[in-house]
């Protein structure tokens, strides 16, 4: 190691958690590479690879009108010499008055186009896309979420930090799922004696574990080191509830760094209410990846913190 290198690794000290034997580090992709945050970063590296190969100019995607995805992709664009064009679920009359995430996207000089929420459905159709392809021509289309094969190939890379800096002394990685490309490529790289658990944001995920199936099979690799939590949803995807604002709250205090409602509050969430509930993750040396996510506050923050201001009263 470097004087230099920074570590993203965060140990957290918890007494409640040292009497359960578990020793929690949190691995910071939200500081990983600032400007493309999170896991996005890892989901767009090979995308943007192959864009470059095959002489694509620009970059197409998918997102919801906070997407941290679509706000990846803007960067991402910029910082590798891609034209983006985002395609976001939402009223052309959106565009008199941007929201931030969208504001960032058009500053970092992405072309929007709105798709109200029956277009925006068709999203993954093969007629759909194809018009799509006619029409930006020189534009490669990734899927909403950055999550592909090329996508999931990049998330492998995420275990080669992990092992960068803890070597062997892990037993399991906990991930937020919202596709579940992150946690299919974590998977397909840990080691053999190691698992992953996802938690699932979305309602009746249970067809993630099909996706991570068929990610596993188109990679060749064989494994059953994984599992998906399916029930720390809160009542569906960017839903909150009081017990997870008041969670978040808590968690932020005692361990001084920041999450968001959407992801990793539901995963952190989910792993401390296990570690309450279930022997699984008891004696184990736990490493939470903090996938990033931040900007998407914006959207939801004065939701969280209303929640937050009742849960003390
Ligand atoms: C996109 C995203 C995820 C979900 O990643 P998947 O690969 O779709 O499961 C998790 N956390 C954050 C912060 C994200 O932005």
């Amino acid at each position: 190691m470097t004087l230099h290198s920074f570590s993203p690794i965060q140990y957290i000290d918890d007494p409640a958690l040292a009497a359960s034997g578990v020793e929690l580090n949190i691995l910071r992709l939200d500081r990983f590479f600032p400007p493309i945050s999170g896991n996005k970063y890892f989901k767009l590296k090979h995308n943007v690879d192959y864009a470059r190969r095959h002489g694509y100019q620009r970059l197409l995607s998918f997102g919801g009108a906070y997407s941290n995805h679509i706000h990846a992709l803007a960067l991402a664009g910029r910082h590798y010499g891609f034209g983006t064009i985002g395609l976001i679920r939402g009223e052309q009359s959106m565009e008199a008055n941007l929201n931030p995430t969208l504001q960032d996207a058009v500053d970092a000089g992405m072309d929007l186009h709105f798709l109200d929420r029956s277009q925006y459905r068709n999203k993954h159709d093969k007629d759909f896309v194809a018009r799509l392809q006619a029409e930006f021509s020189d534009a490669f289309i990734i899927p909403e979420g950055g999550s592909n094969l090329l996508g999931v190939k990049g998330c492998m890379e995420i275990v080669g930090h992990i092992q960068h800096h803890l070597d062997d002394n892990y037993d399991l990685v906990i991930v937020p799922c919202g596709t579940a490309a992150t946690l299919a490529g974590i998977a397909a790289a840990l080691p053999d004696n190691k698992q992953v658990v996802g938690v699932a944001v979305l309602k009746n995920a249970q067809f993630l574990n099909d996706e991570v199936t068929a990610y596993l099979q188109q990679l060749g690799v064989a494994k059953d080191n994984w599992q998906i939590l399916l029930d720390y949803h809160g009542g569906g995807y960017a839903k909150l509830n009081q017990s997870l604002a008041h969670f978040i709250q808590q968690f932020e205090q005692a361990n001084t760094l920041q999450i968001e409602p959407v992801y990793t509050g539901k995963m952190f969430y989910g792993l401390y209410d296990q570690l309450i509930h279930s022997a699984q993750f008891k004696g184990k040396r736990i490493v939470a990846v903090h996938t990033g996510g931040l900007q998407g506050l914006r959207g939801i923050g004065d939701q969280l913190e209303k929640l937050q201001a009742k849960a003390v009263g």
